[in-house]
């Protein structure tokens, strides 16, 4: 076990509280009182009027995009670097995704590339906001608008971030989230789509639970999922969101720590920083350049051997075995992004004394 994780949830009494009430009470399964409260005080906080909740957030994606009737012969404009849980939730749909390359200012997904790929066949953008720095959502907003695309956010890293004043997932159609035991915060497993149309509400509410009627039981217009989330996710997840505003000063100090001690290391590049956006930095991440001469997988290695874990950043999708494309694009920032990055620890607890550990070793080797 490294002495230093990359991430570990925040889990305290409120917790314990609301779990052993759903236990004592009998409502373990997906009826009861935490799951309307947790979605509805989550929608709140992100400035949407409804909120679903999902067994995970990969299944809060693919429900997303069949709730918008997304299918065969559909094509879905993705990020090439991405967690693969956005292009695989297109493809369980059978559409195709599409992608495009990151651009260096943000990580993220780059809109000056986005137009060139739409065709006749495109039905929507999902815009990621990765490791907790925002997109360009707003001109990613007035692409879809301008081609009549569905808009998806995929914020499972980045809850709480803020884009032009106004917080991730406030801009799509539908905006999902991940409560995976290492997000911003955690229902162990558990996602949900925010959204302000309530027909697109109703048909989300559908489609998870067996695309069973609202009104006739047992009847099922038309197939549906099981993709719903228990009361005792959500009873994690309730007061997890009373600390939600804790976590993310926490990591933002985090992050002036990390700054502060690698800002003159040669061969570290800092994470993105820009000034319409407010990251949470779900994780905060650095490139390795070739000034650094062990090279990125050499100071994980050393990191490792510190003590330290990390993660590399991930791979871009298109590179995925099973993933076909008939072009031969070259997505060259995502490619740099993902050979050179790497994620540091970055859970809410991290001590100012841990991110001086952590500087140091990096610093012992970057010379
Ligand atoms: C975590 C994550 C997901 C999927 O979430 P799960 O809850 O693990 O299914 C989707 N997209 C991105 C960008 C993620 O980081």
């Amino acid at each position: 076990m490294s002495k230093i994780p990359v991430y570990k949830p925040f889990i305290d009494e409120q917790e314990r509280k609301n779990v052993l009430d759903c236990l004592d009470t009998g409502w373990i399964s997906s009826l009861g009182k935490y799951i309307p409260m947790f979605e509805q005080q989550f929608a709140d906080y992100c400035g949407k009027k409804y909120g679903v909740a999902t067994s995970n957030g990969t299944n809060a994606l693919h429900m997303a995009l069949k709730s918008l009737a997304i299918g065969v012969g559909d094509e879905v404009v993705v990020p090439a670097l991405s967690f693969i849980a956005t292009t695989n939730a297109v493809l369980y749909t059978n559409a195709k995704p599409i992608f495009v390359d990151s651009e260096m200012e943000t990580w993220n997904i780059d809109p000056s590339l986005i137009e060139n790929k739409i065709t006749k066949r495109t039905k929507a953008i999902i815009a990621v906001h990765l490791y907790g720095q925002p997109v360009r959502i707003k001109l990613i907003k007035s692409i879809a608008k301008k081609h009549g695309l569905f808009l998806i956010e995929d914020a499972a890293e980045a809850h709480g971030a803020e884009c032009n004043g106004k917080k991730v997932g406030s801009y799509g159609d539908i905006s999902c989230f991940s409560f995976y035991g290492n997000k911003v915060i955690t229902t162990g497993e558990g996602g949900m789509c925010l959204t302000n149309d309530r027909k697109v509400y109703e048909k989300l509410r559908m489609l998870r639970d067996h695309g069973m009627s609202k009104t006739v039981r047992y009847w099922h217009p038309e197939m549906g999922y099981n993709y719903r989330m228990t009361n005792i996710q959500a009873a994690i997840g309730l007061a997890q969101l009373k600390k939600i505003d804790m976590f993310i000063q926490n990591k933002r100090q985090i992050a002036t720590w990390y700054d502060r001690e690698l800002a003159d290391v040669p061969g570290i590049v800092l994470p993105p920083r820009t000034k319409w956006a407010k990251s949470v930095y779900w994780l905060y991440s650095i490139l390795i350049t070739p000034e650094c001469r062990i090279g990125r997988d050499g100071l994980m290695k050393k990191l490792h051997d510190c003590g330290v874990d990390t993660r590399p950043l991930f791979i871009p999708n298109h590179r995925m075995p099973y993933i076909i494309m008939k072009n031969h694009d070259r997505f060259y920032v995502a490619e740099t992004l993902s050979k050179t990055g790497i994620n540091l620890p970055s859970y809410p607890m991290l001590t100012e004394k841990e991110v001086k550990y952590v500087a140091a070793c990096i610093k012992k080797y970057c010379r």
